[in-house]
This record gives C-alpha cells, structure tokens and sequence, in this order.
C-alpha cells in the first residue's frame, strides 16, 4: 500500500481530489472561484451521505421504542436564540493579518507560538499561559493583543506583524433584519427539538424518558474554516436529544456515551481510530461533556460530542416565552426534564469514513489500484452488473438482471468499458460487489460474483445474487451488533 492516511497535506490533497473525480464532493460555486468552507456532495457523496444517516436513524429512531423524529424550520423566533443563549454567548475572538488578509483565533495563534518557541516546562511558557487565560476570563481582550505583539509573533503566511485589533465575533449569520428582529442562520438543531418538546410530549403519549432525534443543516461562520470537510460553515447534525428525571443523569449520561461510542466503532475504521475527552471547558449550556474524538488525517478531533444539557434549554424557553414545560412524577411533583444530548456531525462522520478507506494498494503483478474500502452497508452502489463482451446476448442477460433486482437496490449496469477497467471504476467508488455475466451464464444461468476488497472471484447461481447483496451490504448485521 502506498498512501494509506498518511498525516500531512498531501493526502487531503490526493483525497480531495479522488472524492472531486470521482462524483463525491466538489467545492461549493466552483465555476465561480468556490466558496470558503462550504461544500456540495456529488452523485456518490449524496448516496455514501444518506446511507451514513440511514445507519444513524435506525440506531436511534428504529431500535429505541421511546425516541421519535423530528424536522424541524431552519429559520425560527429570534428568542429562541436569545433563549438559547447564542445571542449572547456563542462567540468567537478573531485577529486579521492585514498583509495576508488571513484571520486567526488569537487565543489560538498565541498557543501555537508558545507550544512552537518554548521548551515544555518553562517558566516564561507558564506565565503567558496564565496571563491569557486570564485574560479570557476577564475579556481583557487588548492586553491579548498587547501580548502578541510582546511575543513579535508572525502571521505564517505574510511573515508579517501588521495585525489588526482583536474583535469579538457572533458566529451565527444573521439574514434579515426586520423591526425589532433579527433571523438567523441556525447553528444547532437542538433547538427546534426543545421548542416542540410539549407538541411532542402531547401527540406522542410518551412519559419520561423519552427522545427526540433529528437530522438537518446548521450554519456557523467559522473564523478558521480549513482542514476539507471537517470545519464547514453549512454543515449537517445529527443530534438526539434524551429528556430524562433529574435524578437519572449520570446512568443516561454513561447509557448514552457507551451507545454512542460502539455505534461509531462499529464502522470498523479501527478501534485505536477513537478516543473519548472529557470537557474541561463547557459550552455555555452544559454542566457535563464528553467529545468522541477520531483520528482524522490531520490528528484526533472532535467528531461527536455527548452533553448534558439539564434544564438549561427549556427553563430559559419557560422564562421567556411563558409556557411551562413540565411533567409530573409518580409523587404528582411538577419538574423541568433534564436532558442529554448527543450531537454527530454528518460531515465529520463522511470524512471519517472517506479518509480511512481509501487506499492505493500495490498488486502481485506489480500494478495498483485505488481502492475505498468503505464500510459495504454504507457504499453509494451495493453492487455492479457487467457483460463480458456486448454482444452474443450478454448484454440483454446482464440488464435483465439488473432490472429484476433494482428496485431493492442501489446498483449500478455498464458495459463501457473492459472488465478490468470496470472493475477499476467500481473500486473507487467502493461497491463491494460486481456481478458478470460471461458465455457460461448462458448454459449454466451462474455470474461471477468479484469482491471488492480482496478481488477474489466465485462462479454462483444468478438466483443467489439478491441473497448475497443482503448478506454483504445489508444494514441488518451491523445494527445487531448494537444492544
Ligand atoms: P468544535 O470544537 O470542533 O468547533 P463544537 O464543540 O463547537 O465543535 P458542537 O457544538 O458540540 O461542536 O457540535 C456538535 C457536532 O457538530 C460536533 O461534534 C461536530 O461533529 C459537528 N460540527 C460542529 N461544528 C462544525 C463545523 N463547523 N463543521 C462541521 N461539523 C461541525
């Protein structure tokens, strides 16, 4: 094998370029020069991108008889967000170079220098440290800018010290003002969730504990918006939103945290590929958190986070919109639920998947192949049926075939080019399972079958195809697995 997550730029260049050749993902307005940090997912992203969400709205949806769906507005009351807090809290400190014209978190460009400049234990290190986070604290926010120019720091790109006043940043983009209110973008979905809590509670019949999941777009303006997939201003989450008895938090805060983390080690990209990491500094919302944390080409990060929300959302809902949002216990007490959140990043998840898959991968006769070796439940095509040759019948075997089974599956028929070159096709787009139909199909009524990752061939009757596609890439096996 010869690049296989090689951690440094040019595997995200060489998976850039495979996920934009091969009808994944391409850069937002590409026509027009493209667009920071937003993405579209081409003819196989979207397909590898609802599978991911399929996986993920069984886990939840299906196999928990007390978790429903919701699809909630983008646009809502601006109180919602004022409620929420992100109004106030959910903001960012930024810095520009002006030479560069590259903008920075100053919090951050200080951490890196001091990591970079000074040795470990150093005195000098410690003080700068304490003295920022003091800073923090205390929004002292020029003597942040006093510091970095006290330590000449740079901007990496212009070489320069032409910086420009540190601001403070709402990271949710505003689209409309109208007379007295201003809408936003959302930057969560949670909230739509908690702002249906008593619809959901009343339509459903449900009692606590209960859950709300949903899948849907959120939206930050990201100071530091690089890195592919993984720091995107249009995104997509997947959060679940777990309304629990005050006094059950720790046991549905571990419940959730084990679920979560075996769901994602289920995609078999590698158990030593996760790590959990316990918040020390908590979003302004949550009294405890844990990130589920992926190697990503470029270093362990965040790819889930599992918080506990108590009743933060729903008493500042109470206190502004007047509505009470409050259930009984068996003593006939009123309470505020608390509530566990879980909440994944589909693009993160995408990201994941794709980076750990793909291989070019060094053959016996001294060739290679770009191979994805996804996860075969979650490929954009289940399978690929071929014709040997276009003529002599095979062609009509092969698409007669394929428009028996179709209708169950994602798949895909070509007789464009030879049978190698088929199969090369197919392999970087990660189908599993490609299916030809050769001169013995018609004396035998048997295809081979050709497995994606190993490449081995076995002759099998046609009427097997359908049992064989189920077995290889049916959602059924994994989802077992689960509890
Ligand atoms: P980070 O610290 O990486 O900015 P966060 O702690 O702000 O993430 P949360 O607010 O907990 O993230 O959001 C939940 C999940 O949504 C994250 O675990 C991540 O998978 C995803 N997510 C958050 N921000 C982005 C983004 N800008 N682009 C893509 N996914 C994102």
């Amino acid at each position: 094998m010869m690049i296989k997550n090689q951690e440094n730029k040019n595997f995200i260049h060489f998976l850039a370029s495979h996920a934009k050749n091969n009808g994944f993902i391409f850069s937002s307005s590409e026509i027009y020069g493209g667009l920071n940090a937003v993405y579209d997912y081409g003819q196989y992203g979207v397909e590898l991108k609802n599978n991911i969400k399929e996986y993920w709205w069984r886990s939840m949806v299906f196999l928990h008889k007390n978790i429903v769906g919701l699809d909630s507005s983008i646009l809502m009351h601006p109180n919602i967000w004022k409620a929420s807090g992100h109004i106030d809290e959910f903001n960012e400190l930024l810095i520009d170079n002006k030479d560069s014209k590259k903008r920075y978190c100053p919090d951050i460009l200080i951490k890196k220098y001091v990591e970079n400049n000074f040795s470990k234990c150093s005195k000098r290190k410690k003080e700068i440290f304490f003295r920022l986070s003091k800073s923090l604290k205390e929004k002292n926010y020029s003597d942040i800018r006093i510091l970095i120019d006290e330590l000449n720091i740079c901007d990496p790109v212009s070489g320069t010290k032409n910086w420009t006043k540190i601001r403070y940043f709402n990271m949710m983009f505003k689209i409309k003002e109208e007379i007295e209110k201003d809408l936003f973008l959302r930057p969560e979905t949670s909230q739509g969730i908690f702002s249906n809590f008593n619809n959901i509670k009343k339509s459903s019949r449900m009692k606590i504990p209960f859950g709300v999941a949903q899948i849907g777009k959120s939206f930050r303006n990201e100071i530091i918006a690089r890195q592919f997939l993984f720091r995107l201003r249009e995104f997509e989450q997947m959060e679940m939103l777990f309304f629990i008895h005050p006094n059950e938090e720790k046991k549905w805060y571990e419940y959730w945290k084990n679920i979560r983390f075996k769901w994602h080690l289920l995609l078999k990209l590698g158990d030593n590929k996760y790590k959990l990491s316990y918040h020390k500094n908590l979003a302004h919302y949550a009294s405890a958190g844990t990130d589920i944390e992926f190697n990503f080409p470029f270093g362990f990060k965040e790819i889930e986070g599992i918080h506990c929300r108590r009743d933060f959302d729903l008493k500042k809902h109470e206190s502004l919109s007047n509505k009470k949002f409050r259930v009984f216990d068996s003593n006939k007490n009123n309470y505020i639920p608390y509530v566990i959140e879980t909440s994944l990043g589909l693009d993160r998840v995408f990201l994941a998947i794709f980076s750990s898959s793909l291989e070019i991968e060094k053959l016996e006769n001294g060739t290679e192949r770009t191979v994805l070796k996804l996860p075969s439940f979650l490929s954009p095509v289940k399978a690929a049926i071929f014709p040997l040759v276009k003529k002599d019948g095979l062609p009509e075997i092969a698409k007669k075939i394929f428009n028996k089974i179709k209708i169950n599956y994602r798949l895909v028929y070509s007789q464009k080019a030879s049978i190698g070159k088929l199969y090369r096709i197919q392999d970087a787009i990660g189908t599993p399972l490609c299916f030809t139909v050769d001169y013995k199909t018609v004396e035998t009524n048997t295809v081979t079958v050709r497995y994606r990752d190993t490449m081995k061939q076995k002759r099998i009757h046609i009427k097997k195809i359908p049992d064989i596609i189920d077995k290889v890439t049916g959602f059924e096996q994994v989802l077992k697995e689960l509890y």
